[in-house]
């Protein structure tokens, strides 16, 4: 789950991290008046779950009460990577004197967290990474120890970070990793980790935030639970969490019913190896009942890119009876003319092969010939 810019500023400063004092508004009217209170000049900003957003208008100064207000209208029509603007951050603008990147992602490889920073900050931390990789400064930080302060000031020196700001720097960087590990987050951000002037004194501030929590630890944290933004998820993963389906949305055109996550990747392997592409990834997972089968299709045939359905069921604890009696349930309602393959093996398959036949639903005995038949039909 994301969190907004002012969501992820707000949780950083609780953790020592310097932030702006801003306010949150979401009519033109709220943020000249989050403006008026915050003084002259601010920067309007939007708050979508995307980045780039200064590259897309979505980031504004304004030395005006007018001009915040106007600025506040247009930023608020704006529409960012497909998702609406609805709210914009009022920031008491800063005077910033230059801007580093600091991050804290899972690195799979080595299993912990890693600290990232470098001195390209400002522009997207992806792109620094394909142009100037060099320019990225890694470390590693033990679960155990946390992020040491030799670690963090090592890193401000490789980046180049003038010696002036070491100490910001360092009680920085440790308290992002401890905001990391508290929230469980799988990305912490500051980018821009701006030199800000104030009072004739530079020093560092994080202008930008965002974090990323891990769904899986969402039920240990019900205050960031209740900051989940309804924008972030489409109608079909709405349904899909709903419904306790792990379902992820692809570019490809066949749908996919598969109980279990590593069969389900199985699955798109073989589509591809075929020469198909997935229209989804959906795991109904182990023992499924009939009516958590049929919020599944319901939710693969909402997808207007599906041409074809294949359900690979291999029945342990699921049925094959009870798969094959959500099918024919969600069929009952939804009336549809895409073409369907099934492929139900293991316990009750005999059963449930029977209410496909009943159905008018081919069924394929292996895994591999239920794959091929579904690209070929993909394909007409
Ligand atoms: P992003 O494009 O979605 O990452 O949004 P950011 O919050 O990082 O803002 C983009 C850029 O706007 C930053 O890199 C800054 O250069 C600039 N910016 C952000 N806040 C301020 C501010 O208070 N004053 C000024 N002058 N520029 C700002
Ligand atoms: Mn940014």
């Amino acid at each position: 789950m994301k969190l907004h810019e002012y969501q992820s500023k707000q949780l950083f400063g609780r953790y020592g991290v310097p932030v702006p004092q801003g306010l949150v508004a979401d009519t033109p009217a709220a943020a000249r008046a989050a403006a008026e209170k915050i003084g002259l000049p601010v920067v309007i900003k939007s708050q979508v779950l995307v980045g780039g957003r200064g590259k897309a208008g979505g980031v504004k100064v304004a030395r005006t009460l007018d001009e915040a207000e106007t600025r506040a209208r247009d930023i608020l029509s704006l529409t960012i990577k497909g998702l609406p603007v609805r709210k914009v951050l009022v920031d008491p603008a800063a005077d910033i004197q230059g801007e580093i990147y600091l991050g804290i992602v899972i690195d799979r490889a080595t299993r912990r967290a890693t600290m990232m920073t470098s001195s390209a900050g400002g522009m997207e931390i992806e792109e620094v990474a394909a142009r100037t990789p060099e320019k990225i400064v890694r470390m590693s930080i033990d679960p155990f120890m946390g992020l040491p302060e030799y670690d963090a000031r090592d890193a401000a020196a490789q980046i180049g970070l003038p010696r002036d700001y070491w100490p910001e720097f360092v009680q920085i960087a440790r308290s992002l990793a401890q905001a990391f590990a508290a929230n469980d987050a799988s990305l912490a951000e500051i980018n821009p980790l701006a030199m800000v002037r104030v009072d004739g004194h530079t020093r560092l501030m994080a202008l930008d935030g965002k974090i990323v929590i891990d769904d899986s630890a969402i039920p240990r944290h019900p205050d960031l639970a209740a900051m989940r933004d309804p924008d972030e998820e489409s109608e079909a993963e709405k349904q899909a969490r709903a419904a306790g389906l792990n379902f992820i949305s692809l570019e490809g055109n066949i749908g996919c019913m598969v109980n279990g996550a590593g069969l389900a990747m199985a699955t798109l392997d073989i589509i591809r190896f075929y020469g198909g592409t997935a229209a989804n990834f959906l795991d109904v997972a182990g023992g499924a009942r009939a009516d958590k089968v049929a919020a599944a299709l319901r939710i693969i045939l909402a997808d207007p890119k599906v041409k074809v359905v294949l359900f690979n069921i291999f029945g342990g604890i699921t049925r094959g009876d009870e798969v094959a009696h959500g099918i024919v349930t969600a069929l009952e309602e939804v009336k549809t003319s895409v073409p369907m393959v099934a492929r139900i093996v293991g316990t009750n398959q005999e059963e449930g092969n029977r209410i496909l036949a009943g159905a008018h639903i081919a069924t394929a005995n292996t895994f591999s010939e239920a794959v091929q038949k579904a690209v070929e039909l993909s394909k007409q």
